[in-house]
């Protein structure tokens, strides 16, 4: 067993690293400058966004997540395993608003490239695949609905009907991200093409371009307050008998489940690579803070109890951080499928504590750890919804205790 990263993985990890001190950080105040600015389009991303992918990508350090066993042969990705991959999210989870937008890397974009690579027809991929590829355009995912528990999947309702050469498409979803995004030209809709078929077959997906008649985006979602307009916001999406040509189904009808299964494994694992990121700035920051911060006499780094919060959050970070690497040596070895265990595991454990660390920095900032003038309060909020999206944690337990249980039925 090998705990040292490889030498491909040790150079991308130095220029990014670079990249980020260099550009990356410095943004981050024209970031806030420029979503701040009334003249500015509100839901368009920010400027700076375009600068940095610009750099990023003159370097070379673009489409990273794209891993070789989807690449398209000769032309995208950096070819890199699950493995090599995982440093590097982690990385750009130190700065989540710019840094994965910045390397081409950013969800749902990230996970609708790689369901349109393994899945998407030649045509699908040239029309739409090819310019995710270059962030000449951005994409949703639209999979939850208001009015259904959404986390069964088996609940969608909006009805996708065949009717001649066309799809028909009625429905409501909602939390959709990037779909806010005048740049989102694509939606991949799951929907019900066969009530009547069983549970996990009913489903299928079609490609809605943005712009098609009857496709209404109503309104941005907040999340605790915050409306995530760097990244295109969250939503909701009013279908109304919406054509498409029978084109734009992904693979088959009734495989719709299948596919989103397949598409969530690695946008889970690329979210907790980045959310480990997210635990070591806070922790950072808990440092730093601690150190200078005196109350009662003494700095706080000196209190016992916030001593406890710095050796606690180490070692969970650090445990965090085995268990993912694990995790993508065994998607990159076995397959996603023989990773799953591994995968319910991170989703489960990784949200939670760095939710942990991130309310003791928090707690070590006093008022400013709620203000905006730390990171910490949009980062907690952000790292938050991880226990909801692309699975409550609930369900993952249910899921991961049922398969530990049935090696002991008899
Ligand atoms: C910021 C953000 C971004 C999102 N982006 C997208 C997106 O781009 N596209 C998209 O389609 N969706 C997106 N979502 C939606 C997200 O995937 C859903 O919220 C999630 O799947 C849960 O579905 P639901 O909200 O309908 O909750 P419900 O299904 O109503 O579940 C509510 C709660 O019930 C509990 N529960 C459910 N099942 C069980 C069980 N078996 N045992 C015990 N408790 C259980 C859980 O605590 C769960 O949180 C996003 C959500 C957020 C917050």
């Amino acid at each position: 067993m090998d705990f040292a990263y490889d030498a491909r993985t040790n150079e991308l990890r130095e220029q990014l690293l670079a990249f980020m001190d260099a550009h990356v950080h410095p943004a981050e105040a024209v970031l806030a400058e420029q979503l701040a600015d009334p003249a500015r389009e509100r839901w368009a991303v920010p400027a700076i966004v375009g600068d940095l992918q610009a750099e990023a990508r003159k370097q070379g350090l673009w489409n990273l997540f794209f891993v070789d066993k989807h690449s398209i042969p000769g032309e995208h990705g950096a070819g890199l395993t699950n493995l090599q991959y995982a440093p590097l999210a982690e990385i750009t989870g130190r700065s989540p608003q710019l840094a994965p937008s910045a390397l081409n890397c950013a969800a749902p974009d990230t996970g609708n490239m790689e369901l349109l690579a393994q899945f998407g027809s030649a045509e699908q991929r040239e029309r739409w695949l090819r310019p995710l590829l270059d962030a000449e355009i951005r994409s949703a995912f639209a999979m939850t609905e208001p009015e259904v528990a959404s986390s069964d999947a088996t609940n969608i309702a909006t009805r996708i009907e065949r009717d001649g050469d066309e799809y028909v498409i009625n429905g409501r979803k909602w939390y959709i991200t990037g779909a806010m995004n005048p740049q989102c030209r694509i939606l991949i809709v799951m929907g019900k093409t066969d009530p009547a078929a069983e549970p996990h077959r009913q489903q299928s997906m079609v490609l809605v371009p943005r712009d098609t008649p009857g496709v209404t985006v109503k309104r941005g979602m907040t999340v605790f307050g915050y409306d995530d307009a760097d990244h295109g916001g969250h939503a909701e999406v009013l279908f109304e008998d919406v054509r498409v040509p029978v084109g734009n189904l992904i693979g088959e009808e009734g495989t719709g489940f299948a596919i989103a299964q397949a598409r969530l494994g690695p946008g889970r694992i690329h979210h907790c690579m980045r959310a480990i990121g997210i635990a070591e700035r806070a922790l950072e920051l808990m440092c730093r803070r601690a150190g200078e911060r005196v109350a009662f006499g003494k700095p706080l780094a000196e209190q016992g109890v916030v001593q406890d919060w710095i050796a606690e959050s180490r070692v969970r970070i650090e445990q965090l951080r085995l268990l993912v690497l694990k995790t993508a040596w065994l998607m990159d070895t076995v397959g996603n499928r023989g990773a799953h265990t591994e995968i319910q595991a991170i989703k489960i454990a990784t949200p939670i504590t760095v939710e942990w660390i991130l309310d003791k920095a928090v707690q070590a900032h006093g008022a400013a750890g709620v203000s905006q003038d730390t990171p910490l309060a949009q980062l907690w909020a952000g790292n938050r919804t991880l226990r909801l999206a692309d699975g409550p944690d609930e369900v993952h337990k249910r899921s991961l205790a049922r398969r530990e249980l049935k090696q002991y039925r008899s």
